[in-house]
């Protein structure tokens, strides 16, 4: 690995701003900086301590092209493994960019998108779910996602799977042993045995593919969608819950034809929300383009919210909508609260079976019980991070399936009383397709593909 070619890139982000990175990591990082640095006392970079800082210039021929603050980190005790240099200059693009330009002509060559994390998965620094929770931690859309790539970075993922593969290295060991030495490994009753671990090792990873749903939620945030018969309060809910006027709010029935889709925060939980147009039965061409479309999406959705019209009786649209919810995650909010009540509270539960959270869009009530109730449905009141372990990751999810696949086929060879070299095929794949979530049996492609998706610098 140390051979390789030394990488450089513009590590902090690509605007102005106070201060700039530039990264170089490699053999070469601390000599290629060496030639375009000079400090006021004439110190040598490849002379100071690992770990240290310098204050000087960054020179191109003659010519100052910033002040700067040089990080000089020698391998393997670094973020890469590499010798790796660290460059604080001032934030402007052109700055960064000229220095990032003379880092390259004396040396270094331009890094591709997530190369450090690859090197420093490669050199051994990380797993492959850490280096996927470094780039979830920076895509991180809101708190509770950023909790939950704190905890992956911090190696609960790691330490989940890893323990299940030892726990199955262990059994196929055993089964290899004992057929390599019958006469003083038994393997009476192992059968009975292996079955019973294997149904727990399941349940545990059941627990964790399950976690998926609520880790996509937390990651990408809850598909939502507003339902609700035309002028009943969609769009200034909407409004409401933006905190701006983004949908068009009108008094004549139909108008939100468009489907709107707004990603918004309510009290740390991610909000997808698609809004509508009213679910009703119309003639309308338009008009019918977008309920088919309301119904789409409410099929799709991880949460519906029905928008019910206090000051206007039920009808057979708000039938239609009932059915629709019914046996889904549904908040029903009687809105317009503010008006004389024509549909009453008790009599919309009645109708719905789902408890009633009454507000007023206008007045601007009720939206602290709409945001209890939805902490309440997705994450039982609490998120908790500190004794569940989220799969956030469609690989990971894919990986957790097979494993669970393999291992369903060892139990069927226990109970059809196969012979014990039969479990240890099955076994070992199990253990394979759990390795690919930290990486310990992934190819290279899959290991570009992986690390291309990272934002570059990192
Ligand atoms: P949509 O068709 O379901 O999207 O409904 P809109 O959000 O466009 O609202 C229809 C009409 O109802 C508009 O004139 C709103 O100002 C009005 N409206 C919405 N919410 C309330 C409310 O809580 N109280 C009152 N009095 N009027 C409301």
């Amino acid at each position: 690995m140390n051979t390789q070619e030394t990488i450089a890139a513009i590590a902090t982000g690509g605007s102005n701003s106070g201060i700039g990175i530039i990264r170089i990591s490699g053999e070469e990082a601390v000599a290629v900086a060496d030639r375009i640095y000079r400090s006021p006392k004439r110190k040598c970079l490849k002379e100071v301590e690992s770990h240290t800082v310098h204050y000087g210039y960054i020179m191109e021929k003659d010519e100052i092209l910033d002040e700067v603050l040089v990080l000089v980190m020698r391998g393997p005790s670094t973020y890469t493994g590499e010798d790796t240099v660290e460059i604080d200059c001032h934030g402007g693009m052109l700055v960064m960019e000229r220095i990032l330009r003379a880092v390259i002509r004396n040396g270094a060559r331009l890094a591709q998108p997530g190369e450090f994390s690859k090197r420093a998965f490669l050199n051994g620094k990380m797993d492959l779910s850490k280096a996927e929770a470094v780039m979830d931690l920076i895509q991180a859309k809101n708190e509770y996602a950023l909790k939950s790539s704190v905890s992956q970075l911090r190696g609960a993922l790691y330490d989940k799977i890893t323990g299940a593969r030892q726990e199955i290295l262990h059994e196929i060991a055993f089964i290899e042993a004992a057929l390599d030495d019958p006469e003083h490994i038994s393997l009476d009753h192992y059968p009975e045995k292996l079955g019973a671990k294997l149904r727990k090792l399941e349940e545990d990873l059941i627990k964790l593919k399950d976690s998926f749903q609520n880790g996509r939620m937390i990651r990408e945030g809850i598909r939502t969608v507003i339902v609700g018969k035309p002028n009943a309060g969609k769009s200034s809910l909407l409004n409401l819950l933006l905190g701006e006027e983004r949908a068009i709010v009108t008094d004549v029935a139909g108008t939100t034809r468009d489907i709107l889709e707004e990603n918004m925060n309510l009290s740390g939980i991610s909000l997808n929300i698609v809004d509508t147009a009213g679910i009703r039965t119309t003639e309308d061409q338009v008009e019918k383009i977008g309920v088919s479309k309301a119904r789409a999406y409410a099929r799709d959705a991880d949460l519906i919210i029905y928008v019910v019209d206090s000051s206007t009786s039920l009808d057979e649209s708000d039938e239609e909508i009932i059915e629709l919810i019914r046996e889904r995650k549904a908040l029903v909010l009687l809105n317009k609260t503010d008006l004389d009540a024509v549909t009453t509270e008790e009599e919309l539960e009645k109708r719905v079976g789902h408890p009633i959270i009454p507000i007023s869009a206008k007045e601007k009530t009720g939206v602290e019980n709409l945001e209890k109730a939805l902490k309440d449905m997705f994450f039982h009141g609490e998120v908790s991070f500190n004794d569940q372990v989220y799969i956030t990751n469609v690989r990971h999810q894919r990986a957790v399936e097979e494993a669970l696949d393999s291992l369903k086929l060892v139990e069927q060879s226990v109970r059809d009383q196969m012979p014990e070299d039969f479990y240890s095929i099955d076994l070992r794949n199990a253990c394979d397709a759990l390795g690919a979530i930290t990486g310990d049996t992934v190819g290279e492609d899959l290991v570009n593909e992986i690390f291309s998706k990272f934002c570059m610098g990192k």
